[in-house]
């Protein structure tokens, strides 16, 4: 079958690679026919995130049919068109009892934090994912989710991860009605954020980014106030003018660190070298937030992005709240957002790309190119 492969920091193609086969009773083999690539695969493009491997297929963000059923799969069969979340849970140990999908301790051991991840590095179970015309879904009778008749496809793969995330974020945020809320990145998941934010009863929805068609997106689509941060002084400063002096209620981190190749990055020996601009959002965020106010942040960082104003974090009583999503959890009612007409999250898809031309796809959303903010690759046609 064709595959995305993983050759190094910013060195992806699509190759032939074995077919996934049932390894496990619990597992399904699914077809792929919608896999998306994230902000987060940038991570693992640009060398980020550690223990990412040569030859891994990254994607976690993917629907498809169900190929076929390890043995002791109940509530799945072969045929059924699943949209399957991007975290890999087991359905059964303590964090997933308590809904917390994302930091599912069986499907990661090795793991002290985050749970199994499709195509996210070894750091998150080292599990191939669905850039891929076939992929082997682990604890298949847990997260994958069949896709309801009248649901658009293209609105059911962003369910698997950017929808729930965003959401996720507004409501780490505790947002209470007539909040002030500013989003930092104007990217797939800040977008939701920002739309997830009146959901919660914000009064007023500010959105943050440096690319300029994606703040014209922002403005209508979720809506918000949008600013280029690039014309913006000191944001602290700014946003005490935007609210009487207090600072935002509520600050959603929705870029964290190296989502724009300003972060940490891979040099010559393999070295990581720390460069201007790291973790900036969360600066920001902790700097521009009310006192007693929520940061919220779901932006992912890895090693270098350990350097925050953790002084400010005290002294200001802020909370801050952050997590991997737990998609599983939220899908109910975001289904339900999606069939009454309240979340229409396709609006945002931008490319459609065979796999076979996966790299122009990776280059083109990493560096903003040709309108993009969200590209969905079809491994099946
Ligand atoms: P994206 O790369 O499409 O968007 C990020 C946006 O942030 C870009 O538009 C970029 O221009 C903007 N940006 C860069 N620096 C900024 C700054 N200092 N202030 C404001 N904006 C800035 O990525 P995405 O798909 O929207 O994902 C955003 C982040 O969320 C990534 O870090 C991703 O890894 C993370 N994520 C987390 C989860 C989770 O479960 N916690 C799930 C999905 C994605
Ligand atoms: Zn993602």
């Amino acid at each position: 079958m064709l595959a995305m492969n993983y050759r190094g920091p910013y060195r992806v193609r699509a190759d032939e690679k074995p077919m996934p086969t049932i390894l496990h009773p619990e597992d399904a083999i699914v077809r792929v026919t919608r896999s998306c690539i994230c902000g987060s695969d940038l991570h693992l493009y640009h060398g980020m995130v550690p223990d990412t491997r040569v030859g891994m297929t990254f994607g976690h963000e993917f629907c498809g049919i169900v190929e076929q059923v390890g043995p002791a799969i109940e509530h799945l069969k072969v045929g059924d068109h699943v949209l399957v979340p991007f975290n890999i849970a087991c359905g059964r140990c303590h964090f997933c009892q308590q809904g917390l999908f994302g930091n599912c301790h069986e499907s990661n051991a090795q793991a002290t934090a985050v749970g199994g991840i499709f195509g996210y590095s070894h750091t998150a179970g080292g599990y191939d994912g669905g850039q891929a015309q076939y992929v082997r879904v682990p604890y298949a009778d847990v997260g994958p989710t069949v896709i309801p008749d009248w649901m658009d496809p293209d609105d059911a793969v962003l369910l698997t991860d950017v929808v729930p995330t965003g959401y996720q974020a507004a409501e780490m945020g505790g947002i209470t009605p007539g909040d002030t809320v500013a989003v930092f990145g104007a990217g797939p998941v800040g977008l939701m954020a920002a739309k997830a934010a009146w959901l919660f009863g914000a009064g007023r929805v500010i959105v943050f980014d440096e690319v300029d068609y994606r703040l014209e997106f922002a403005r209508k689509f979720c809506p918000a106030e949008v600013y280029n941060f690039r014309e913006i002084d000191d944001m602290a400063v700014f946003m005490k003018k935007q609210t009487d002096g207090l600072g935002a209620d509520v600050c959603i981190d929705a870029v964290g660190g190296d989502a724009n190749g300003n972060g940490a990055q891979w040099v010559l020996g393999k070295r990581l070298k720390l460069v201007a601009g790291n973790a900036i959002p969360l600066h920001w965020a902790i700097n521009s937030v009310k006192k007693g106010g929520i940061v919220s942040i779901v932006g992912v960082y890895g090693p270098t992005g350990n350097i925050v104003p953790m002084g400010n974090v005290v002294n200001k009583g802020i909370t801050i709240r952050a997590n991997q999503a737990s998609v599983k959890r939220l899908l109910p009612k975001l289904i339900e957002h999606v069939r009454t007409g309240v979340l229409k999250p396709s609006e945002m898809i931008t490319h459609r790309v065979p796999l076979e031309d996966v790299a122009d796809a990776y280059h083109i959303f990493w560096n903003k190119l040709d309108g993009c903010i969200k590209p969905v690759l079809l491994p099946n046609g």
